[in-house]
């Protein structure tokens, strides 16, 4: 059995699991039955690829679509994975038999497949060993679900013959009723079930009026092309094949080649514009909603809708299809009130009135979407059942762009009066036609003429008090209700006090905000906002960054195309991302970026290492520059910062760097453990195990920080820090000894055999420190001498204690003197202009801490445990490294492996640990390695 991580990062180059990702697969692997119900794009089909790969047998997945499987197999071999799909379109006759006898980690079938394969291909599998049975996008097993299949209905007969192998049941969209149905359907025992959130906060929502028409879709197609020009792909969804021909024509004309799909187009046709796209031939597709399900593609910038969808549902699902790698994405509507005369439409020939309420209401709720001027994703959620708790999410255009607001009363008290007037009998066009003065022919019938109304609003256009009308229903003020394909609106309580209270020449105050549609002409077709707000992480690039990232991803389109491959499954944009950020020049530094796989440094690791490195020196950026997981760590935090302050996002990254760049060369957690150490006070072990970090650092590794920092010149109190490692003047004479015999400092591993075993690594760094520092320890232990002396003076005054004895020892000294006020900033420049003496064996002994029977002492152990050192010295070996770390739980960090592997040289250690690291032997999470 293999372990979950090392499986983790060897085929998909993750360090770390999502958390509900573990706890199922966990199950799974107990052999329990599962149901997993997440959003798309949050990595349920990890929770089925990695338990074959732990326990070494076959897992079963049943997937609607031959193009989803043919995608995902092809996803899976990149990886490395032994993957093949069974189904009518398998033109390798061997697979059937190598499934048979288990030679596939993850073996895909349809589920027609699935139920006419013979009982002996099952039973020769069983002996094979079977780790699960999954069946994805299991929402098509209930008749509730909106793509239900009759052959998902028969999987349970598989029941009995795959006795003892868990099944697992995975899909993005259920709803109770739904799940109810997968659990009962599969016939599962006490299934775990995990339900996830619906939330995607990578995607941006917003919703746009259009204006259909030439002028509109000229400008979309403008705006487009800038995202296909910086890589990124575009769906656009048309709700008639009309629109998808008119658009396709544009880009055309605009000469940019893009893919068509629609269930006009013949089964051929349709197939090379999906392979096209997922392979990123195609960088656009304008296509119907037929177009979707089996896109596995994770790297969708943006997806448009040019026109309203017909629910929230397919809404939600064909969104969904944006950003599914993670990276900012951009989800657009674009609606026209026409879009929501469509019911009729969408009933079609529908006969209960059930369904056809049913569809009415999904229209209803998908309108609702476009006019509201709150947070969109709120809304999305809650139409899910999801409570979100904020009433505001930040990343979507409600929240982004602070509506203008106006004081509505009086024509609130017209529109409400007026539907009151026409008694609830009609939808909003009729009171809106009484208002604006129209004499056709049903307002003569009704007599609404005669109404002291009639006319009264002919100042705004009928959209204006349509976007009005909406505003006063999502606010309480109008009811509307559904009855077969007709909407009635009535005022509602809300709306009855309003009028209750409001007389014609007065009325309360009702402060509304302005919508698009109220804006009137000027916002229509404009995509002003389009612009500002696709913003995309590439904020944290620098200009050449992004020009680099842009490279790297032709040369992995490049790449695919030579192997036959698309993209995405070589690696991920994200994975792009990263490798763009840390530029790495050796094998293990590339195997330790995360989404990095073994499959892809052993295969093209040359490949891609040579392109970074020529790209970069081109870009004029350096090697394994910003490489450091905390460079990343600022870089987020920079981008979060800047998503609070819409406006000049560039600028403060840009200024954050330079900051960074000039201040000194220490990363933000080096810089982060001295502030703490330095301003806050807080002792080597505070830092280590500081609660705000993700998981605790060693204490050496924040000795190692702040020595790095006192080497950078920042403001250093080494007297505190020497009795805080317990540094004394007998370990500093014992290390002068040490180096004076080893005659350099250039390893620290023969300067430490030197040594008995109570002085250690840290203690040869620290005076190494301060050597560089020019410092001399006489000094620093005149300080202590001084701080015990106040100390003392302190103890024997009667107000005894002085708070800043504490913490203040250099203060101390420079009033001593200088008799002036002084930071310790200042002191440390002072310090180091003191002349340091020289330092030297024969000032060991006149040393009065150390003396001379002690001192022989001490040397006698260190031959002696020189002595003891020479037979045990431990040599670092691929093999006994590898063991060595396979009870490490936690890993070791580089020193820990120096202190372990006294009999090699820092060098070969550091060689060593590389080469284990490009072979996927270990891997590194932080500093610390861990076996795979
Ligand atoms: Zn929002």
């Amino acid at each position: 059995m293999n372990s979950m991580s090392s499986v983790l990062k060897k085929y998909f180059g993750f360090s770390d699991f999502r958390p509900y990702q573990r706890e199922v697969i966990e199950e799974i692997i107990e052999k329990r039955d599962c149901l997993v119900v997440m959003a798309t794009g949050s990595g349920k089909s990890l929770c089925y690829q990695v338990p074959p790969l732990v326990v070494n047998k076959t897992g079963i997945v049943v997937s609607p679509l031959i193009s989803l499987m043919q995608d995902q197999v092809m996803t899976l071999k990149q990886r490395g994975i032994r993957a093949e799909y069974l189904g009518s379109a398998q033109k390798d006759s061997t697979v059937h038999s190598k499934a048979e006898r288990g030679q596939f980690d993850i073996l895909f079938m349809t589920p027609e497949k699935a139920c006419s394969v013979s009982t002996s291909f099952w039973s020769n599998l069983l002996k094979a060993g079977i780790s699960l049975f999954a069946v994805d996008e299991a929402h098509c097993i209930s008749e509730w679900g909106h793509d239900f299949r009759v052959e998902y209905k028969h999987l349970d007969n598989l029941r009995e013959v795959l006795v003892d192998v868990p099944f697992v049941g995975l899909t993005a969209t259920a709803t109770e009723k739904v799940r109810f149905d997968i659990i009962s359907s599969l016939k599962m025992n006490n299934p775990y079930v995990m339900v996830g959130s619906f939330d995607r906060p990578n995607l941006f929502y917003g919703v746009k009026l259009l204006n259909r028409g030439q002028p509109f879709i000229d400008e979309l197609v403008r705006e487009i092309s800038k995202e296909v020009a910086s890589g990124g792909s575009t769906i656009i969804y048309c709700t008639t094949i009309k629109d998808v021909e008119q658009i396709f024509k544009s880009f055309s004309e605009a000469g940019i080649e893009a893919g068509m799909y629609h269930g006009q187009m013949n089964g051929t046709a349709r197939e090379e514009s999906h392979r096209l796209f997922v392979r990123d031939e195609l960088q656009v597709m304008v296509a119907t909603v037929a177009f979707g399900m089996g896109i596995d593609k994770p790297n969708i910038r943006q997806v448009i809708h040019y026109g309203c969808p017909k629910s929230l549902e397919s809404y939600y699902q064909e969104s969904g299809r944006c950003g599914r790698d993670g990276i900012a994405s951009v989800c657009w509507l674009y609606y026209t009130r026409n879009d929501f005369a469509k019911g009729d439409f969408y009933c079609g020939d529908l006969k209960s009135e059930n369904q056809r309420k049913a569809v009415m209401e999904s229209l209803l709720a998908a309108e609702r979407y476009c006019v509201q001027t709150t947070c969109r994703r709120k809304f999305l959620l809650e139409y899910f059942g999801e409570r979100f708790s904020a009433d505001r999410c930040g990343n979507c255009d409600n929240c982004k762009v602070t509506k203008k607001e106006r004081d509505m009363s009086k024509e609130a008290f017209l529109l409400m009066a007026c539907i009151h007037s026409c008694r609830g009998k009609w939808g909003l066009n009729m009171p809106i036609d009484v208002l604006r003065g129209s004499r056709a022919r049903k307002i003569l019938e009704a007599q609404f003429d005669k109404l002291p109304l009639h006319g009264l609003g002919k100042s705004y256009p009928a959209n204006w008090w349509k976007a009005l009308g909406h505003q006063l229903i999502f606010q309480g003020y109008l009811k509307e209700t559904v009855s077969d394909v007709y909407r009635t609106l009535s005022v509602g309580s809300k709306g009855e006090q309003f009028l209750a209270s409001s007389r014609p020449d007065y009325q309360p105050p009702l402060v509304l905000p302005l919508t698009a549609e109220m804006h009137g002409e000027e916002d229509n077709g404009n995509t002003q906002e389009f612009k500002n707000l696709s913003t995309s992480e590439s904020e944290s690039f620098s200009e050449a960054e992004r020009h680099l990232y842009q490279l790297l991803l032709e040369e992995r389109l490049k790449l695919a195309r030579s192997v036959g491959t698309a993209p995405y499954a070589l690696c991920g944009d994200q994975t792009i991302r990263k490798i763009a950020l840390a530029r790495p020049s050796t094998k293990a530094r590339l195997a330790n970026i995360d989404g990095v796989n073994q499959h892809l440094v052993t295969k093209y690791g040359d490949h891609f290492l040579q392109v970074i490195q020529k790209l970069s020196r081109e870009l004029n950026l350096s090697l394994d520059g910003e490489s450091s997981l905390q460079t990343n760590e600022v870089r987020k935090v920079s981008s979060i910062a800047n998503k609070t302050k819409l406006t000049s996002v560039k600028l403060t990254s840009a200024k954050l760097t330079s900051t960074k760049l000039t201040s000194s060369r220490l990363t933000p957690a080096k810089l982060e453990a001295w502030k703490m150490w330095h301003e806050d006070g807080r002792s080597i072990q505070e830092i280590a195990n500081f609660p705000g970090r993700s998981a605790p650092i060693k204490e050496q590794t924040v000795a190692d920080y702040l020595l790095e920092a006192a080497q950078e010149g920042l403001a250093f109190d080494w007297v505190r820090f020497s009795e805080m490692i317990g540094l004394t003047v007998e370990i500093i004479s014992e290390i002068e000894g040490a180096i004076l015999k080893v005659g350099s400092t250039d390893k620290l591993k023969p300067i430490k055999n030197e040594l008995p075993e109570e002085i250690s690594y840290l203690h040869i760094k620290t005076y190494l420190s301060m050597r560089n520092c020019g410092i001399s320890f006489e000094t620093v232990q005149s300080e202590i001498h001084q701080t015990e002396e106040d100390d003392e003076r302190a103890h024997n005054a009667s107000n005894s204690s002085d708070p800043t004895l504490e913490t203040c020892h250099v203060e101390s000294h420079c009033e001593n003197d200088m008799s002036a006020k002084c930071s310790t900033e200042y002191c440390y420049l002072e310090i180091n202009e003191v002349p340091t003496l020289p330092v030297n064996g024969s000032e060991v002994h006149e040393l009065p801490l150390a003396g001379e029977g002690e001192f022989l002492n001490k040397r006698q152990k260190v031959s002696e445990t020189r002595g003891e050192a020479n037979s045990t010295k431990l040599k670092a070996t691929e093999s006994s490294v590898v063991e060595w770390l396979k009870n490490l739980n936690e890993g070791a960090t580089l020193s820990d492996a120096l202190e372990h592997f006294n009999g090699s040289s820092e060098d070969s250690v550091v060689e060593l640990l590389n080469c284990l690291e490009c072979d996927f032997s270990i891997y590194r999470k932080g500093n610390m390695y861990r076996v795979m």
